[in-house]
């Protein structure tokens, strides 16, 4: 899995040499050049090479939503798989703490187990598609 490049230290008004618009993200100066050839716009006219801090963010956020895979309300994003898929058997535990809940189900494709919140109001619309099985958890202190 990819470094996560670090978004909220980049200030949108600066420009950063190559060097520092990796140490910032949290990326090596390497990545920096890569991320040139790929799109990432930078002031090479001059020396050093620049990037506008508002391009950097913006570059690390549309590299972020093309990675995203949008899940309908009853598919689970499968890690192994990389891809959204349905759950196993169309059966779910669905384990309600407080406010919270979190469906956990076996990938219908690799059986890995996958899981994600959802709102504790979804549940009930969630139950007509899904085979759930609810635990709920009393919140203790
Ligand atoms: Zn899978």
């Amino acid at each position: 899995m990819p470094k996560q490049a670090k978004l909220n230290r980049i200030k949108a008004f600066r420009s950063y040499t190559i060097q520092e618009a990796a140490h910032i993200a949290g990326v090596s100066d390497h990545t920096i050049h890569n991320w040139g050839k790929n799109g990432l716009r930078m002031m090479d006219a001059a020396q050093p090479t620049l990037i506008r801090g508002d391009d950097l963010r913006d570059y690390i956020k549309a590299q972020r939503s093309k990675r995203k895979s949008p899940t309908e309300p009853d598919t689970f994003y499968c890690v192994v798989c990389k891809r959204p898929r349905h759950a196993a058997a169309n059966m779910a535990d669905c384990t309600i703490i407080g406010n919270r809940a979190t469906l956990t189900a076996l990938c219908t494709i690799c059986e890995t187990v996958v899981s994600k919140p959802v709102a504790k109001a979804n549940v009930t619309s969630l139950a007509r598609t899904l085979d759930l099985t609810i635990k709920r958890h009393e919140t203790t202190l």
